[in-house]
């Protein structure tokens, strides 16, 4: 399927990589002491399946809260190899959607856990400095801007209700010239300003809970993938090399565990698209983009952009991969296309940039729940707990999981298992359905974003896709 229109042309971009530009960075800075694969039989208290965000936080909060645990993370390649190194590096708050998370989840409920994801990107800082973690951290906000009449503003509903709970300053409406003020794209037409985002170099924040959790004892094993999991007290993990006989499991896998029947209706597997230019920051200053603050538009397919502290802007969105029944394999990673449209919204919004040269381009695949919101559940074997569906938004909310998913595999009874993601996903169509669904639903989104930018009218069926999706997931 394809979307109308010539694109912002002469935008060229180099070949999509395997890796993402932040891990080959990480690693190139320190590729930390070695963590062999798993071999033989080994006993744990708990072991973690997946060494992302959400695996190493788990196993970060585990050690905080029982220091003695026997703790053992099998991750298929290397600590960060997923959707954790490869990301926008957007340590986000979850305001924008609070009218969505407060209508699913009910006022209070809701509340709750955007409170603590917004918590939590203040909570970041602290927690370099308790261990000396350099991850670039730069905590000033961001501005999501409209980018003309087209692109649907913020949810009136969900400022209304931070201004009833006292919250309000957390989303400042802003109009063209003070959108203008915070980084000067001639498309702006007014804007949302938040100063809860924080944006990082996300390898490096993967890289260094493994470090910080290898100094707290966790076994780790890179290279080792978890090829069965056998239910049972103790349940067994077993790997290529090895096997880990645990009293807990914390399945933290992301987007693989579409493979798992638990969870092959949970979520669906889209595949997002990155960017980053050569060293600009003569011409981010001449654009007026000082400081780190994170920019994003309004449109269907947002296009997300930051700047790296060598003065470089990763950008991303525009558009998505979707892998058929969640295989994250083949051509759905390497999409000429879809890297393109990412570095061609750094021109539509830039138009002064045109011509900045692109060195890098990598994809990275995200577990997409019909919700946008994660989900963790206990499976019936009572000791096998997962924390899944991320959905784009993982960054913050693997931090505030980590603690619901250290708190199921301890057995405690806290606030943090009583937020309200603590709860089966909405399952979404089986496959072969799924996929078209979801396709449709993209091509949808991105046709109304391309006839936005053009100034013409979005075409009716994806103005009707578009409406009936809103509907769908809310
Ligand atoms: C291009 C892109 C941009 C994004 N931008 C942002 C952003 O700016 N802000 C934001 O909040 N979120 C963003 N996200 C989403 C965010 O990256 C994820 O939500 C988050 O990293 C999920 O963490 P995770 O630990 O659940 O999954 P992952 O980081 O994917 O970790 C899962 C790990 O499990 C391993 N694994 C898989 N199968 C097995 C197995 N069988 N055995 C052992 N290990 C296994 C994988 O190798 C992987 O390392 C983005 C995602 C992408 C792809």
């Amino acid at each position: 399927m394809s979307v109308a229109g010539e694109g912002w042309d002469g935008v060229q971009v180099p070949v999509v990589g395997a890796r993402s530009w932040w891990l080959d960075e990480a690693l190139a800075a320190d590729p930390g002491e070695p963590c062999p694969p798993l071999t033989g039989t080994v006993d744990a208290d708990v072991c973690i399946v997946g060494g992302g965000f959400a695996g190493l936080w788990t196993a970060y909060e585990l050690t905080e809260r029982e220091p003695g645990l026997a703790v053992v993370l099998l991750e298929a390649g290397v600590c960060g190899a997923g959707g954790s190194g490869a990301n926008g590096g957007f340590f986000s708050s979850s305001w924008m959607s609070v009218g969505d998370i407060c209508r699913r989840f009910g006022e209070q409920a809701g509340l709750r856990w955007a409170t603590a994801v917004g918590d939590a990107v203040g909570e970041l800082g602290a927690w370099c400095e308790r261990h000396g973690a350099d991850v670039e951290l730069h905590h000033e906000g961001i501005l999501y801007g409209q980018a003309g009449e087209w692109q649907v503003g913020p949810d009136p509903a969900a400022l209304a209700l931070l201004e009833r709970h006292g919250l309000g300053e957390r989303l400042r409406a802003l109009d063209a010239g003070e959108a203008r003020r915070v980084a000067d794209s001639p498309r702006w037409t007014a804007g949302i300003f938040t100063p809860d985002l924080a944006t990082v170099q996300p390898a490096k924040l993967a890289r260094e809970l493994r470090r910080v959790v290898l100094e707290r004892g966790v076994r780790v094993c890179e290279g080792s993938r978890m090829v069965a999991l056998r239910h049972g007290r103790p349940a067994v993990v077993e790997t290529a090399g090895g096997s880990v006989r645990a009293a807990q499991v914390v399945l933290a896998h992301g987007a693989w565990a579409a493979g798992q029947p638990d969870f092959a209706r949970a979520f669906a597997v889209g595949v997002d698209y990155m960017v980053v230019t050569e060293p600009i920051p003569e011409l981010l200053e001449s654009v007026g983009w000082h400081g780190h603050v994170g920019l994003a538009d309004h449109r269907q397919m947002l296009y997300y952009l930051r700047k790296t502290d060598d003065g470089r802007v990763a950008i991303g969105g525009g558009g998505m991969g979707l892998a058929f029944g969640g295989g994250i394999a083949g051509r759905v990673l390497s999409s000429q296309r879809l890297a393109r449209l990412a570095a061609e919204g750094l021109v539509w919004l830039f138009p002064a940039l045109a011509g900045v040269r692109f060195e890098h381009a990598w994809s990275g695949p995200m577990d997409m729940t019909r919700s946008g919101l994660p989900f963790f559940v206990t499976l019936p074997a009572g000791n096998v707990h997962a924390g899944l569906g991320f959905s784009g938004h993982g960054l913050t909310s693997t931090k505030v999981g980590g603690r619901i998913l250290a708190a199921l595999a301890l057995g405690v009874d806290d606030e943090h298992v009583r937020l309200p993601v603590v709860r089966p996903p909405d399952l979404l169509p089986p496959e072969p359905l799924r996929w078209p669904m979801v396709r449709i639903a993209e091509w949808a989104y991105e046709t109304s974003d391309r006839a936005g930018e053009r100034g013409r009218r979005r075409p009716p069926l994806a103005a009707a896709v578009v409406s009936i999706m809103e509907r769908y997931t809310r």
